[in-house]
């Protein structure tokens, strides 16, 4: 059974009361967690107030219900009467009510794109939006495309690259294939340079291809119902200096395709990163170890028929079923081990994804996670976050502020910053934790900074025993300005954070009184 807290959820003064970017949660009446509205979901009560039935609804019709206790939202074209969730809200009332009686879909995907609504609120589903009368789209276009026919005016040559994208957005990229006796190879052209492997994510499920480039901020996508069986492993390839992205794929038997297939949902579609679902496939728990005593390292494997790389300092979701409803949290995955003499073969072999995660034993979700026995699912999806490892080109000294987990997003790029940042000079970490007993791999981090005498660690307890004799205390102006010292006067210098939202609040506060501008800072969230 679930560890269901008894009291207000989170407790008054959790740091999960304060959601990333500076929005506020509200104190959650008690009785009004997000167990409890599972409770309700469940209950089998009327939530959506038209005793069954979904129905069409018009924009007219939605402008009505814009009352608290009336007020139905409509989030990506799904209508919902949102009144019965509103004590619920961890984000309150007055914010939900932002979006009544119209479409919030900009607001949702400004605020919690990720949130599983379509689960949470599916016994709140009023309709969906009645559709105005529109151009149907001609398919003829596409079906040519499918058949391998794509006009070669269409065909990007090498010259038509370009290495700058359009204000409103990147030229939309297109795609050819062609075939040999056992392989078909789809071919897209990103007209983006600079594409790397890790811009690609490429899921074979049932005989379908979803294919995925993500260009800037916005999704290339590729979906296709294939015509023939083909191999469950498949080869990405990237051409980087013309942007050309190439699929192989195995045939199951070596006759001639005579076409691709044909499209699926939102096939040969870009579309800005922040409006797209998250997509997910299921992972096995291949090992989990201690780290410390709350904390773990849990290993996923990917499908074989995956193609998926988590870019430096990006996180993904990981998503379980709760007592019926799906869960979904973020986690940054990390390498498996600091690598002292870290060399780009020593990363994990890219079918399997490494995660430090501590366990609330009143939480939500980790409880769950942990419960999980080595084999068993959790699905995991594609990766977000702004982080570019561009931002650390050219910099001399790079300065890491982690407190807690806020440790993960760190280690990767301390282990990029060892291993392909010419430029550096030093890396330093300051790591915060309550007790010595709660800091994260403490002793690869001292043999790191033995054996590489750029980096170095300086650990902080805000809760020592009486045998510490180092740095203590929360993170202050004085702790800062003392570790914050440059290798040259005029280096170029790059800081990260993360941390428990206040932490990183208030670290960033003290930055900017410490003359760092935004450019040179970076901190991670959701
Ligand atoms: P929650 O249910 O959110 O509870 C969290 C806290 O509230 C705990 O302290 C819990 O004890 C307390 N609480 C809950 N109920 C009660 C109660 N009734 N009374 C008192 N206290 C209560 N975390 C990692 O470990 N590793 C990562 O790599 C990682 N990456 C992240 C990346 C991003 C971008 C973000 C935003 C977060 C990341 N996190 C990471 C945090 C993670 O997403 C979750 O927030 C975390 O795992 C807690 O989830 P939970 O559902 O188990 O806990
Ligand atoms: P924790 O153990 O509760 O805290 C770590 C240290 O930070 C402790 O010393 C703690 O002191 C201190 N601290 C807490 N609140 C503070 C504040 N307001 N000001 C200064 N110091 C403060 O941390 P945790 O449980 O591991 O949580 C880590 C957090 O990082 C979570 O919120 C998680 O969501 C976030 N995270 C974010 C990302 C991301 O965005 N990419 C990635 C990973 C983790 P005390 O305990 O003594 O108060």
């Amino acid at each position: 059974m679930l560890n269901v807290p008894s009291q207000a959820f989170p407790a008054p003064g959790s740091q999960q009361r304060v959601a990333s970017q500076g929005r506020s949660k509200v104190p959650l009446k008690p009785g009004r967690s997000l167990m409890d509205w599972i409770r309700l979901t469940k209950s089998g009560k009327d939530l959506t107030g038209l005793k069954g039935g979904i129905i069409d609804v018009t924009e007219e019709e939605l402008k009505k219900h814009n009352k608290k206790d009336d007020c139905w939202i409509c989030i990506r074209g799904l209508v919902y009467n949102v009144s019965p969730y509103m004590e619920y809200h961890p984000g309150g009332e007055d914010e939900l009510m932002r979006a009544a009686g119209t479409d919030g879909t900009d607001l949702f995907n400004e605020v919690h794109r990720w949130v599983n609504y379509e689960s949470m609120l599916k016994e709140c589903l009023v309709g969906r939006m009645a559709m105005k009368p529109t151009v149907l789209k001609d398919y003829h276009e596409e079906k040519r495309v499918l058949n391998g026919m794509l006009p070669k005016n269409q065909v990007p040559k090498n010259q038509d690259v370009v290495d700058t994208l359009p204000r409103e957005g990147p030229s939309t990229p297109s795609y050819d294939w062609f075939q040999t006796e056992s392989s078909v190879t789809i071919v897209i052209y990103t007209k983006q340079k600079n594409i790397s492997l890790d811009s690609v994510i490429v899921d074979l499920q049932d005989e379908s291809l979803r294919a995925e480039a993500v260009i800037k901020d916005h999704s290339y996508l590729i979906h296709i119902g294939l015509s023939h069986e083909v191999q469950e492993q498949f080869s990405v390839r990237v051409i980087e200096n013309v942007g050309k992205i190439e699929i192989v794929l195995q045939k199951r038997e070596n006759v001639s395709w005579k076409c691709l297939g044909h499209p699926l949902e939102k096939h040969n579609s870009l579309i800005p990163k922040k409006e797209t679902g998250l997509y997910y496939r299921k992972c096995q728990l291949t090992s989990k170890e201690d780290v410390t005593h709350d904390t773990r390292l849990f290993c996923l494997m990917l499908p074989p028929s995956t193609h998926l790389q988590v870019p430096v300092g990006q996180h993904v979701y990981l998503k379980l079923s709760v007592t019926g409803a799906e869960i979904v949290k973020p986690y940054t995955p990390v390498s498996d081990s600091l690598h002292s003499d870290y060399k780009e073969t020593a990363l994990p072999p890219n079918k399997y994804i490494y995660f430090l995660i501590k366990i609330y034993p009143d939480g939500l979700f980790t409880p769950e996670l942990d419960r999980l026995q080595i084999g068993d699912f959790v699905s995991l999806s594609n990766p977000e976050g702004n982080f570019k490892v561009s931002k650390l080109e050219k910099v001399e000294d790079l300065f890491l502020l982690a407190a807690g987990t806020g440790f993960t997003p760190m280690v990767n790029v301390l282990n990029y910053a060892l291993t392909y940042m010419s430029s550096l000079r030093q890396v330093k970490l300051m790591f915060f934790n309550k007790t010595e007993d709660d800091i994260i791999w403490r002793r690869q981090l001292e043999k790191l900074a033995f054996k590489d005498e750029r980096f170095d660690v300086e650990f902080v307890l805000s809760a020592p025993s009486s045998e510490w004799n180092g740095k203590q205390g929360y993170v202050s102006l004085a702790l800062l300005s003392e570790f914050l010292q440059r290798s040259l006067e005029d280096s170029s210098v790059f800081l990260c954070i993360c941390g428990p939202t206040p932490f990183t609040e208030e670290g960033i506060r003290l930055l900017h009184d410490l003359n760092f501008s935004d450019d040179e800072i970076h901190s991670f969230t959701a």
